[in-house]
């Protein structure tokens, strides 16, 4: 089990006293990662890769060891095949603008899908004719395997899953779901935004092709993200963008690109977010991902069973806290989502997150309610205290 209260001296914003429950938007920032930040700007501040003096020599060796260690943290082969990038919305546009689409190709994604895992294969399918198959879910986020046995055939390039859905904090089976993928030949891209901050993650043991995640939801720096690149796509897979950094040589009228990850990573790369996700790693490493998930089923019991038990409230997501991370969404009657949120802000100090997640389809498919719904999520550094303050506020507003 986790200490939580010696992790919360790690965290001095929270000694603000404000109730933080919205860590699936973005997470908070320990001390430590904010010093190594910092120690980029104060002692060795210059751009990576291009210079032979120390500052940039002592700024590439951390950068790389950044990669280093956030391929170590998702047990992929070598920092070769982490491409630093902004975050996880930008590593799935890499893989869209990659792939070599074909009409007669289809694309199976889910109902559950952040719109950045979903309006990305629309655009495909628009620009390419490519065939969306839609994936559907039972109203609590889970899935009957068979339906993707129905879904995914020889012609289906890409299978594009979340790990965990930002709405109904639903654990995904995700290594079922490569398992059939990979039995038609078909590529799998995992959107780990929500699942790799909270739950181990293994890229050899899940044999996945693409895994995309973001560093500002497991206590990286905001603006830094990496996508894990399988060994058999390092050479194949396109950058999105090229230019300085990206390549070994280059003449009046050809290129060669750089060897992974540098060719994935153009321009001067977010220098100190990148180091700054490494440290977060560290951070989380030293914690136990094995005791964030416990803490995460701890929380999120209390969290499903305190608001069902209040009249009034509609909770969503499956009840069983095994099947869910720290993240439950519920609704007040006749109350909209936002004003319940500005409520718990404005008079009980508490933040949590209100509206559709960026994930209409869901929300009109499942529920009905395009203005969506209010989600608290908690992370390594909530407590129990705090789930009691935020179920008796939401019991006061509901009557
Ligand atoms: N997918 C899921 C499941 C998410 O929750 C989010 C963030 N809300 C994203 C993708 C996009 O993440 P980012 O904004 O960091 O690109």
């Amino acid at each position: 089990m986790l200490n939580v209260e010696s992790i919360r001296n790690d965290f001095p914003i929270l000694k603000q006293g404000f109730t933080y429950l919205d860590s699936a938007a973005s997470s908070l920032t320990p001390e430590q990662v904010v010093l190594k930040e910092m120690e980029f700007y104060r002692l060795y501040r210059a751009n990576v890769e291009r210079g032979v003096h120390r500052w940039s020599q002592k700024a590439s060796e951390e950068y790389e060891n950044a990669h280093e260690i956030v391929s170590k943290f998702i047990n992929a082969s070598g920092p070769e095949n982490i491409a630093m990038l902004r975050n996880t919305t930008e590593g799935i546009n890499l893989v869209a603008n990659s792939l070599d689409w074909k009409k007669t190709d289809n694309i199976v994604t889910t109902i559950i899908e952040h719109h950045s895992n979903f309006i990305t294969w629309l655009r495909v399918s628009q620009k390419r004719g490519c065939k969306i198959n839609l994936v559907k879910s039972s109203k609590e986020g889970l899935f009957d395997l068979h339906d993707f046995e129905k879904m995914i055939n020889d012609n289906t390039k890409l299978v594009a899953v979340t790990g965990v859905s930002n709405v109904l904090g639903v654990i995904t089976p995700i290594k079922e779901i490569i398992k059939i993928a990979h039995e038609h030949n078909a590529l799998v891209l995992v959107d780990g935004a929500q699942s790799v901050p909270h739950i181990k993650t293994d890229v050899k043991d899940l044999k996945v092709d693409f895994l995309s995640f973001s560093g500002h939801k497991m206590l990286g720096p905001t603006g830094s993200g990496g996508l894990y690149i399988a060994n058999d796509f390092l050479l194949n897979t396109e950058p999105l963008c090229i230019g300085g950094g990206t390549i070994t040589d280059v003449s009046i009228d050809s290129f060669e690109f750089a060897a992974p990850p540098m060719k994935f990573e153009a321009g001067t790369p977010a220098i100190a977010q990148v180091i700054g996700l490494g440290e977060a790693c560290i951070y989380l490493q030293q914690v136990g991902m094995d005791n964030v998930s416990n803490w995460d089923h701890v929380l999120a019991k209390k969290l499903v069973d305190g608001l069902l038990e209040i009249e009034g409230v509609e909770v969503y997501g499956p009840h069983d806290p095994k099947q869910r991370v720290g993240l439950a969404t519920f609704n007040i009657k006749n109350m909209n989502p936002h004003d319940v949120a500005l409520t718990l802000d404005t008079e009980y100090d508490i933040g949590i997150r209100s509206g559709h997640h960026c994930a209409l389809p869901l929300m009109k498919e499942l529920f009905q309610i395009k203005e969506g719904n209010a989600r608290a999520s908690t992370y390594l550094y909530n407590t129990k205290n705090e789930i009691e303050k935020l179920l008796s506020a939401v019991e006061e507003i509901a009557h």
